[in-house]
């Protein structure tokens, strides 16, 4: 009897344990060797399915569900990875475009920003009457406060909030993502995660080789504009 009361007033705690013991990103081992770079709060993960070669992660260490959960103390330094992504992708490919599943239509139920260097893409809210466009993450908290789920795309100017709703995500990936993953690959079609994992292995070795080269270029830019 003892035993089943104690366990009941636990139930949260132990709840959260079995989810990070199951969960993806919060098993270093899954991800240690995709990991590109680390903040005291963040890692920059290659993802290991890639939709096309620079397809890369930014993963809270700390187990949040979507970054509408995440605290306000994250902004900053999620602000600042974003922007040495978008120096990194500029070098190397193209402009970035972000995109959060939020919980809605995650794999993984651990919140992460997908980065893909597939820019520009333009939103036209005006066009598409479809989302909310935002100022900030901390709109993306209000959303999740008020209305729960949702998911996010941010182009080459905005981020816009949508519903989590199926009809709107086929239309965004149909119409927004899906012509430009097309324009930076050599494939047509959104492929499978299985099938991604095969061919993306060379992808994700060129991405890392090349993230090497960047954080040397950077840190020796660091050096000589303090001197
Ligand atoms: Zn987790
Ligand atoms: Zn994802």
């Amino acid at each position: 009897m003892q035993r089943q009361s104690s366990a009941s007033s636990d139930t949260h705690k132990n709840s959260l344990l079995d989810i990070k013991r199951e969960c993806t990103f919060c098993q270093m081992e899954h991800i240690a060797p995709m990991v590109m770079k680390e903040t005291p709060n963040l890692r920059l993960v290659a993802d290991h399915a890639p939709v096309v070669e620079g397809h890369l992660l930014i993963i809270p260490k700390q187990h949040y569900t979507c970054y509408g959960d995440a605290p306000a103390s994250l902004d900053a330094e999620l602000f600042d990875l974003k922007q040495e992504v978008r120096r990194f992708f500029e070098l190397n490919y193209t402009e970035p475009v972000y995109w959060e599943h939020g919980i809605f239509h995650q794999t993984v139920y651990h919140a992460h920003l997908h980065c893909f260097p597939i820019g520009p893409l333009i939103y036209d809210l005006e066009q598409h009457e479809h989302g909310q466009r935002i100022h900030g993450q901390e709109d993306i908290r209000a959303w999740h406060q008020e209305k729960g789920h949702y998911f996010y795309l941010e182009d080459g100017h905005y981020g816009y909030l949508f519903p989590p709703q199926a009809e709107d995500y086929s239309f965004i990936i149909k119409n927004e993502l899906g012509p430009a993953v097309a324009a930076h690959s050599s494939y047509k079609q959104w492929r499978l995660s299985q099938e991604r994992q095969v061919d993306g292995k060379p992808l994700i070795a060129s991405a890392m080789g090349r993230w090497k080269e960047f954080e040397h270029t950077e840190q020796a830019d660091a050096q000589s504009s303090s001197q």
